[in-house]
C-alpha cells in the first residue's frame, strides 16, 4: 500500500479478514490488526484507540509505542490530536505532531520521537467507536491516496468490532451488542414497561465487511442498483397526482440513485477490497457526518433521504430487513429513530413501550402514544444503532430512561416498581365511579382528551365525564390525503355515539406549527408556533374549516354540538370564526339536513391576549377551555417543542398561576364556564393548584384520571389555596416546593 495500488490495499484487508476468522482473544487479534497496517502502510506507528466510556479513549493496541502505554494512556474526548479526531470525528494529518495545537505529549508512549502523525475516526453509522493512527518518524504529510486507503481500513475495523470481534480478555473494549447500556432521554409519556426489542426498521449487520472478488462485488453492486432504481421508478409511477410531496421525496431518491460521484465512490471503494455492502455504509458514514455539521434545513433533508436510500440500498444487497423473517416478539417494545403517527398507528395498543431517537413531547406520535397510555421515551441517543430485536429493555416513561439488556439487580428494582404502580392502579380503578371531591366540598369535573377512534373506549373506562377535547387534526394527520366530508361526518357521529349524551368538545382544525399535514405543502415560516396556524389558517382559507363544520352539524344531527376553536388570538377571530358557523347551520338546514339540536360555539384560551380581551368576548363564548401547552410557551416566550427551554418556566410559577387566576375570575364575571385541557391538567399537583385557582373543570389524559382524582379526594382546597398564598407574599418564584412540602403533611 507504501505505493497506494488498489491490489496492495485489497491484500491488507484481506489479511484483515483473516485475522478476524482466527480463533483467539480479541488483544490478540487487535496486536496483529496494528501490526499488519503498519508494515502495510510503511510507516512505523499503527495505534488502535477505542473508547472505554462514552467520555474516555484508551490506547488499546499500538505497533510501534511502548507495549507499557496498551490500557495505560488514555485521553478525553477532545483531548490531544487522538481526543480531537474522536471528536469532530474528522481526519488530523500532519508532518510535524508535537508542534500541532492541541498536541500533548503522552511519556509513557515514547512518541516523542515520531513526527508525522495521521488520525481516522473509527465510525459506524455516524458513531464514532474509536481512533486509528498511523505515525512515522519523518517530517512527512501522508497522501490523499494513504488518507483514502487508511479510511477503508477503519471501516472494516468498525465493522469488526460491530461483530465483537475484539471482546475478550484483556481487551479493554465495549462489546457492541452485548453490554447493558442506559439511555437518558425525555418523557414523552409516563408510566414504565418491560419487553423485547423491535426496531422499526432493522439495521443492517454487514457480516462481510471484505471480498475477495472486486469484480463480482461490483456486479453485485450494479444489479441491486438496478434493483432500487426499479423500485423507486415503481413508487413514482404508483404515486396519485396530488402526493406532490413524497413524489419530491422520489425524484430526491432517484437523482441520488443516479448519482455518478456517489457511485464512483462506492465503485472505488470495492476496487480497493470492500464488499458491496462495506463500500455502501461506507459513503453512508460519510453523508451522516456531513448530516451533522450542515446547519441548512433543507440540505439536511436531502442528506437524510440519502441515508434512507444507503438503508434501501443495503437491504437489498444483503437479503436483510423487513423480510428477514424475525418475528415480532409478545411484548415489543418499538425502537425507532422518529417514527409518524400514521406508522405508529399500525402497530396498534400491542406496543408495550416506545423509544425515539428523535421525536419531540408535542409530536402527533407522542400524542397517539399518550392516548394509548403507552410509555414513550424520545431523545435515546443512539439506540437504534445498539440495540438488538429481541434484546431485553426496561422502559422507565417516567423518568425518560431506558435499560438496554439490563443487569439482573436493575431488573429486580425495576419490576418492584412496576408492581407498586400496579397496586395504586388498582386504587385509581376503585375510585372510577366516585367525584373528584376535595374535603372541602369542591367537586372538579374530570374530562379525556381524545383525537383518535382508539381513545373512545376510555371513555368508559376512566371515570370520565365527558370528552372536553377532541383534537380534530389527528385524523387530518393519519391520513396521506386530505379526508372526505363524509368519512369525518361518520367519525364524529361514531365519536358521538359513543359519548352515550356526554358532552363532547370538538375543536376545528389546529394546523400549522408542529402539525404538518403530510399532504399539504409545510409554510416556509420562520417561526411557526407565531405563524399561520389554526383558526389563522381557518379564516383565511376558509374551504376545509367549512368542510369540517358541515361534517360535525351532519354527524350531531338532533344532539348537541359542541365545538371550539384554536388559537384565537383577538375577539375578532372568535367573532369571523362563530359567522361560520351561523352560515354553515343555515346552509346544511337549507339543504334539508337536520340540525343539531343545540349548538354551543367556545373557544380555547390559548394567547395571553386573551385574557385581556373585552367583557362582551367572554359574554359571547358559550364555553372557554384553556390550552395552556400554547398558553405557556406564549406568556413565557419558551417554544413547546425546544427542549433546550420548554422546561424552564415552572407551571407553578406564581405569575402563571396569577394568570389562570385572572381567566376565572373574567369568565366567573360573565357566567362563562372555563375549563384547562393542556397537558398539565394531567399532573396531579398541577391539577391541584388549578383547582385552588378556581378552575372545576379539568381535561386530560384518560390515564391521568385516576391518578388526580385520587390526589382531589385527599386535600382542602382552602388549604392549597392559604400554601399558594404564603408562597405568593413571600416572594417565591414556584408554588412548587412548598406545596411539596405541604402534601407530604396530607394523610393518605
Ligand atoms: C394546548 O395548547 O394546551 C392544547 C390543548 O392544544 P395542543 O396541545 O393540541 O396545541
Ligand atoms: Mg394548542
Amino acid at each position: 500500500m507504501a505505493d497506494g495500488t488498489e491490489s496492495e490495499s485489497r491484500k491488507l484487508l484481506g489479511r484483515l479478514r483473516d485475522t478476524l476468522a482466527e480463533e483467539g482473544a480479541g488483544q490478540a487479534r487487535l496486536d496483529k490488526i496494528t501490526h499488519l497496517i503498519a508494515d502495510s502502510m510503511g510507516t512505523q506507528v499503527c495505534s488502535i484507540y477505542l473508547f472505554r466510556d462514552s467520555e474516555t479513549l484508551e490506547l488499546c493496541a499500538t505497533q510501534g509505542l511502548k507495549p507499557e502505554a496498551v490500557h495505560q494512556t488514555r485521553m478525553r474526548v477532545g483531548e490531544g490530536l487522538v481526543g480531537h479526531v474522536a471528536r469532530t470525528g474528522q481526519p488530523v494529518n500532519t508532518e510535524n505532531a508535537p508542534a500541532t495545537k492541541g498536541f500533548r505529549y503522552m511519556p509513557e508512549t515514547g512518541e516523542e520521537v515520531f513526527s508525522a502523525f495521521l488520525g481516522l475516526p473509527i465510525q459506524r453509522l455516524g458513531e464514532t467507536l474509536g481512533v486509528l493512527v498511523v505515525q512515522s518518524r519523518d517530517k512527512r504529510k501522508y497522501s490523499e491516496d494513504e488518507i483514502y486507503a487508511l479510511e477503508v481500513v477503519a471501516m472494516v475495523l468498525a465493522e469488526m468490532a460491530e461483530l465483537g470481534a475484539f471482546v475478550g480478555e484483556g481487551a479493554a473494549l465495549r462489546a457492541l451488542h452485548q453490554q447493558a447500556v442506559l439511555y437518558h432521554g425525555t418523557t414523552g409519556q409516563e408510566g414504565s414497561a418491560e419487553g423485547h426489542v423491535w426496531l422499526h426498521e432493522p439495521r443492517v449487520v454487514v457480516t462481510n465487511p471484505v471480498a475477495d472478488d472486486p469484480e463480482q462485488e461490483n456486479a453485485r453492486f450494479h444489479v441491486a442498483l438496478d434493483d432500487l432504481r426499479l423500485s423507486v421508478d415503481d413508487m413514482l409511477g404508483r404515486l396519485h397526482p396530488s402526493d406532490k410531496d413524497q413524489r419530491e421525496v422520489l425524484e430526491a431518491y432517484r437523482m441520488f440513485a443516479n448519482s455518478r460521484g456517489w457511485m464512483r465512490r462506492i465503485e472505488e471503494d470495492i476496487a480497493r477490497g470492500l464488499s458491496a455492502e462495506a463500500a455502501v455504509e461506507k459513503e453512508q458514514n460519510t453523508a451522516r457526518a456531513r448530516m451533522e455539521t450542515v446547519p441548512d434545513p433543507y440540505l439536511r433533508e436531502r442528506l437524510h433521504d440519502l441515508d434512507d436510500l444507503s438503508n434501501r440500498l443495503l437491504r437489498i444487497l444483503s437479503g436483510q430487513g423487513s423480510e428477514t423473517g424475525a418475528e415480532m416478539p409478545d411484548d415489543p417494545v418499538l425502537i425507532a429513530t422518529n417514527i409518524g403517527p400514521a406508522e405508529l398507528l399500525e402497530y396498534g395498543r400491542r406496543l408495550k413501550a416506545i423509544v425515539l431517537e428523535e421525536g419531540s413531547v408535542g409530536s402527533h406520535a407522542a400524542i397517539v402514544a399518550r392516548a394509548w397510555a403507552i410509555p414513550l421515551v424520545i431523545h435515546a441517543k443512539n439506540i437504534t444503532a445498539e440495540a438488538l430485536n429481541g434484546d431485553v429493555i426496561m422502559v422507565d416513561g417516567d423518568q425518560g430512561v431506558v435499560h438496554l439488556r439490563p443487569e439482573d439487580t436493575v431488573v429486580s428494582a425495576f419490576r418492584d416498581k412496576m408492581a407498586m404502580k400496579a397496586e395504586a392502579q388498582k386504587r385509581y380503578v376503585s375510585l372510577r365511579d366516585k367525584p373528584a371531591e376535595t374535603r372541602d366540598g369542591h367537586t372538579i369535573q374530570l374530562y379525556m382528551n381524545a383525537g383518535l377512534m382508539a381513545d373512545l373506549p376510555s371513555l368508559e373506562g376512566s371515570g370520565a365525564e365527558g370528552v372536553g377535547l377532541f383534537r380534530t387534526e389527528l385524523q387530518f394527520l393519519i391520513r396521506n390525503r386530505m379526508p372526505k366530508r363524509q368519512e369525518l361526518a361518520d367519525i364524529y357521529a361514531r365519536v358521538l355515539d359513543a359519548s352515550k349524551g356526554r358532552r363532547v368538545q370538538f375543536r376545528t382544525l389546529d394546523i400549522g406549527s408542529d402539525k404538518v399535514l403530510p399532504y399539504m405543502k409545510p409554510n416556509d415560516e420562520p417561526n411557526p408556533a407565531l405563524g399561520w396556524r389554526a383558526i389563522r389558517v381557518g379564516l383565511d382559507k376558509p374551504g376545509v374549516m367549512r368542510m369540517q363544520l358541515q361534517a360535525l352539524i351532519r354527524a350531531a344531527a338532533g344532539r348537541p354540538l359542541t365545538l371550539m376553536f384554536p388559537m384565537v388570538a383577538q375577539f375578532e377571530e372568535f367573532k369571523a370564526g362563530r359567522d361560520h358557523v351561523f352560515r354553515e347551520l343555515e346552509r346544511e338546514e337549507a339543504l334539508g339536513h337536520a340540525l343539531p339540536a343545540k349548538v354551543e360555539i367556545g373557544t380555547m384560551l390559548e394567547t395571553p391576549s386573551l385574557a385581556y380581551a373585552p367583557k362582551q368576548f367572554f359574554d359571547m363564548c358559550d364555553f372557554i377551555s384553556i390550552g395552556g401547552n400554547d398558553l405557556k410557551q406564549f406568556f413565557f416566550a419558551a417554544d413547546r417543542e425546544n427542549e433546550r427551554v420548554r422546561r424552564r418556566y415552572d407551571t407553578l410559577n406564581v405569575s402563571f398561576l396569577g394568570l389562570i387566576e385572572r381567566i376565572v375570575e373574567r369568565c366567573e364575571d360573565s357566567e362563562t364556564p372555563v375549563s384547562f385541557c393542556g397537558e398539565d391538567a394531567g399532573r396531579p399537583v398541577e391539577a391541584l393548584c388549578f383547582a385552588a385557582m378556581g378552575l372545576r373543570s379539568l381535561s386530560m389524559r384518560p390515564a391521568s384520571i385516576g391518578p388526580v382524582k385520587s390526589l382531589l379526594r385527599r386535600v382542602d382546597l382552602s388549604e392549597v389555596r392559604a400554601v399558594i398564598d404564603k408562597a405568593w407574599d413571600e416572594g417565591e418564584q414556584s408554588v412548587r416546593q412548598p406545596i411539596m412540602e405541604w402534601l407530604a403533611s396530607v394523610p393518605r
